[in-house]
């Protein structure tokens, strides 16, 4: 990979689902969430995936409440901003979409499927993705394409031969969302095998995955997400004090793999940001 010796950690703090009674240091405020992402960018996170809460703590695809976060995060730290497209279960995917349009962050997530969550699901069909990634190549925004499942990446490639995403192309692999593809090795290997060439990805693993996925990530040459959207535990019974003791340690597993921890510059530069 061109980002040679060094690892790309991002931090989703936050969530459309987690709850402060899943654990009390949940950042929830512009200005939790702000203070979140200054500790996670010391401790060697270099993107922040960001969703937004309304006054009650509810997710909102509100574009007032994501400029309000993304002031408040620009005034304490340079990390990048990648925001959602997923949103909460129930969202429109007009709803989605508004804040990509209306804010035009330097990254997005753009899901690349329909799937299962627990007895849920989230709807993309693929005029669905194809009306979201028009909108980010217009807005040049880039995309994390969030594949739950091996289909998912058959279905980003449809995106690509009909023009519609620029490379660099960067994947998130979401393993272990209840009733979607679990982590395993063998599964996370068959996603990247799919990956169009030169591609980069990023493995983010649900709940119990959280730590098993990392070591899986770096394995198979890929970038590490963490975080409470993803997992509030630190181990097994013991809560994750803040996002940020779960960066330092997915920075302490990258310096013992020999790899330093990605800067948000480099990120810019590497996945061409418009900065
Ligand atoms: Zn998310």
């Amino acid at each position: 990979m061109a980002l040679d010796g060094k690892l790309v950690i991002t931090c989703a703090c936050t969530g459309a689902e987690t709850t402060v009674a899943q654990n009390p240091a949940l950042p929830i405020t512009p200005e939790q969430v702000a203070t979140a992402a200054e500790e996670c960018r010391a401790a060697g996170a270099a993107i922040l995936h960001l969703h937004v809460r309304d006054e009650k703590g509810n997710a909102t695809q509100s574009v007032s409440r994501f400029k309000e976060a993304i002031d408040a995060i620009r005034k304490k730290t340079d990390i990048v901003i990648e925001i959602t497209t997923g949103g909460a279960v129930g969202d429109t995917a007009e709803e989605r979409l508004r804040p990509v349009k209306e804010l035009e962050p330097e990254m997005a997530s753009l899901d690349c499927g329909t799937v299962n969550f627990g007895d849920e699901y989230i709807v993309n069909d693929l005029p669905t993705m194809r009306a979201f990634a028009e909108e980010f190549r217009r807005r040049k925004v880039r995309a994390t394409l969030e594949c739950f499942d091996l289909g998912h990446v058959y279905a980003s490639r449809y995106l690509i031969k009909e023009g519609l995403l620029e490379a660099p192309f960067h994947y998130g692999f979401v393993l272990n969302v209840p009733a979607a593809l679990p982590y395993t090795v063998e599964n996370l290997s068959a996603c990247v095998r799919a990956l169009p060439d030169g591609a980069d990805f990023t493995v983010m693993g649900i709940g119990r995955a959280s730590l098993p996925a990392q070591f899986g990530a770096i394995a198979a040459g890929g970038w590490i997400r963490v975080g409470f959207e993803d997992n509030v535990y630190f181990s097994k019974g013991v809560l994750a004090k803040s996002n940020a003791e779960l960066v330092e340690r997915a920075a302490r597993i990258a310096h013992e793999a020999g790899l330093k921890p990605a800067t948000p510059d480099d990120v810019r530069s590497y996945l061409k940001l418009r900065g």
